[in-house]
Parts: C-alpha cells; structure tokens; sequence
C-alpha cells in the first residue's frame, strides 16, 4: 500500500470513527439517587436507580421530591455504571438492577444505554419500574433489555385514576397489553389508599384489567399506603389532599387481598 493509499485509508478510519461517536454519544441522565441493597424493587437485592421526572402527581406519592428533572444530578451512563461496577459481582449472585423514580422512561436515551450495559455488558437482571405512561417512547428493542417490569396501576377506574395521579390510566393499559405482546413478564403494584382504592367495585375492576393480561402478570403486590413521605411534601411546600388520610387497617389490607386472590390472581 502506498503513502495515498495508507492516507485515504485513515481518512476513511477515522470519518467512520466519527460517524459512531456522533451517532451514539453518552447520554447525559438525571439521576436523584441510588440505593443499594434494595429488597422490595424486584426479585433478590437490588440496586436502585432513582431517576428525576415523572409525568404523573400522585396525590399519595412519597418521592415528590423525584418530580423534577431539576432535582437530579447530570450523570452521563458511563459515571452511572460507575456506581454499581463495586457490586455487580454480587447482585449478579443475589439479585440485580432496578430502574426508578420518578419514572424512568422520562428518560429513554439514557435508560436505554444504562439498561444496556447492565444487561448485556455486565450480566445483571434488570427490573423496570414505571406505570408505563411513557411507554411510547420506547421501541419494542428496549425490551429486551428488561428482565422484568413493575408496573405501578394506580386505580382502575379512569376518572379516579385521573383525580389520583393527574393522567390518563388508558396509557398505562396499552403499555401492559404492550408487554404482553412481547412476552415480558410483568408484577402488579397497587397501593391501597383508603377512600380511594380500597373500594370493592375498584378492586373488583382492577382484577378484570389484570386478568384480561394472562400469565405476564406473575405477581400482584397491594401495597399500604403510608404517610412517609408528607413529610418531603412540606419540605417543597406543598400539601398533599391525603394529609389526612390514614394507611388501611391490617383488615382491610387483609381483606383486598382475599378479595384478588378469589379472583384467581397472584397476590403475595
Ligand atoms: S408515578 Fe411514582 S414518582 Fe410519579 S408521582 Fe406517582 S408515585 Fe410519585
């Protein structure tokens, strides 16, 4: 090869290293915070990313403080990898990885490549936590990348969906049957709110949702509400409308139960 011939191939070298690099950039995150050791966030331990923004405002929720994207720090993937990498020997033994919020497909780029390096380039199980609100914008691909996902549905009936968190709940249906689609098993969380969820005819619909599912519904959690987090709402300067509300009586916790176990789902 001669000197021309050498130059011309470096020049086409390095335009295609170019292209790649313009082409696939480290996107830069908002990330709120990490928990690690996590027991709740999916099969095992778990290490927790809790990513900035959400699109709904859950009257109950405890983590206002995830609203904003303003309230994470800018981490591209790279340095939040850098965060696990201690650890993922172990959780590849015990456990795995969770997406969090706020809700994580606020940010689908960078979810997108984290997940990606989780799962395909350090062998973890990831679990995606989301009510699915945002479902569209992510192909079917990202997907595959997700071991698990669970899936928040916060009332079954659409108005008081709406009254409770300020979206649609259709949006959060089509991502569900999405997942079916795919083959991707799902775990149901409900909290159940007195006053607001905890109603037989509620949970009697929430049953009919979850069943018209099948099988990609693996597990079904009926969480308590609590009142943990009003505290985070006076920090910003709000008032929650459930500021008075008390969390469910063992019995009625109890009695949700039952009342989706009767209907054939898998409740733990
Ligand atoms: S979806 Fe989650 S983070 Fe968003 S407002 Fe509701 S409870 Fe809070």
């Amino acid at each position: 090869m001669d000197t021309t011939t050498h130059l011309r191939s470096d020049l086409i070298r390095f335009i295609a290293m170019r292209r790649v690099s313009v082409a696939t950039p480290d996107p830069i995150g908002h990330l709120h915070s990490v928990e690690s050791g996590a027991a709740a966030d999916g099969p095992g331990v778990r290490f927790v990313y809790f990513l900035a923004g959400c699109p709904f405002r859950c009257l109950y929720c405890h983590n206002p403080d995830t609203w904003k994207f303003s309230s994470g720090r800018p981490v591209t993937t790279t340095e939040a990898l850098a965060e696990i990498r201690p650890f993922a020997g172990f959780l590849r033994r015990v456990g795995g990885v969770t997406l969090s919020g706020g809700d994580p497909l606020t940010q689908p780029a960078f979810a997108e490549r984290l997940l990606s390096a989780l799962h395909d380039d350090l062998g973890l199980h990831t679990a995606l936590d989301t009510q699915g609100f945002l479902g569209h914008k992510v192909d079917d691909a990202f997907f595959d990348m997700v071991d698990l996902v669970l899936l928040d549905v916060k009332h079954a009936d659409p108005e008081r969906h709406r009254a409770l968190t300020g979206r649609a709940l259709t949006p959060t249906l089509d991502f569900a049957r999405r997942l079916v689609d795919l083959g991707k098993p799902m775990w149901i969380r409900h909290v159940l709110i007195p006053g607001w969820t905890d109603d037989a005819a509620d949970l009697h619909r929430l049953a009919d949702h979850l069943l018209a599912l099948g099988p990609a519904v693996e597990r079904v959690d009926v969480l308590p509400y609590h009142t943990l987090g009003l505290a985070k709402w006076a920090a910003l300067g709000r008032v929650s409308k459930l500021a008075d509300t008390h969390p469910p009586t063992a019995a009625s916790l109890a009695s949700a139960v039952a009342l989706l176990r009767s209907r054939g789902l898998p409740v733990v």
